[in-house]
């Protein structure tokens, strides 16, 4: 259900539960099950397609002559997937803890204004470029810290 949420909805998680309680399944009967219109169960079918977590199997209709999808769940592509997604967002975090390490911060203490870095403070002379108030150092240790739990954390589960 974590990798339904990573590839993004409600719809996402619906669609895997009701592959993972059946063997074999059409997007047709999906569609019926879940009340998704079958051109959204259609697009994350396709989704979970590209990241090989379910597979597919093409059938024709003898009656009518249409082809029908019959899907099914690949469970033994979720832990790589998973594990694909861990060093993704693990790489992101480092990037960020790296950013947040690699400067001093300025900002102006209005909610809702942006930081901005020691070499922009300086060529904005101090001042905040949205209300002019007078820039500040900005502490961002609290920020700091948290990433790096999450990516001491991450590091412990991918064991790295
Ligand atoms: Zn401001």
């Amino acid at each position: 259900m974590k990798v339904a949420e990573v590839l993004g909805s409600e719809d996402a998680v619906k669609v895997m539960e009701t592959l993972k309680d059946t063997g074999e399944i059409t997007d047709d009967e999906i569609a019926n099950k879940t009340g998704i219109r079958l051109n959204f169960v259609r697009k994350i079918l396709y989704k979970l397609y590209d990241h090989s977590l379910v597979s597919l199997r093409r059938s024709r209709d003898e009656s009518t002559g249409w082809f029908i999808f019959h899907w099914k769940l690949q469970p033994d592509q979720l832990e790589g997937f998973i594990l694909t997604q861990k060093r993704h967002v693990l790489e992101k975090l480092q990037t960020r803890l790296n950013y947040e390490k690699g400067h001093d911060f300025y900002y102006c203490g209005t909610a809702g204004d942006n930081r901005v870095t020691f070499e922009e403070a300086m060529e904005l002379v101090f001042h905040c470029p949205t209300c002019n108030k007078p820039l500040m150092h900005f502490d961002n240790g609290k920020i700091v810290e948290v990433l790096s739990r999450r990516v001491e954390q991450l590091r412990k589960e991918l064991g790295d």
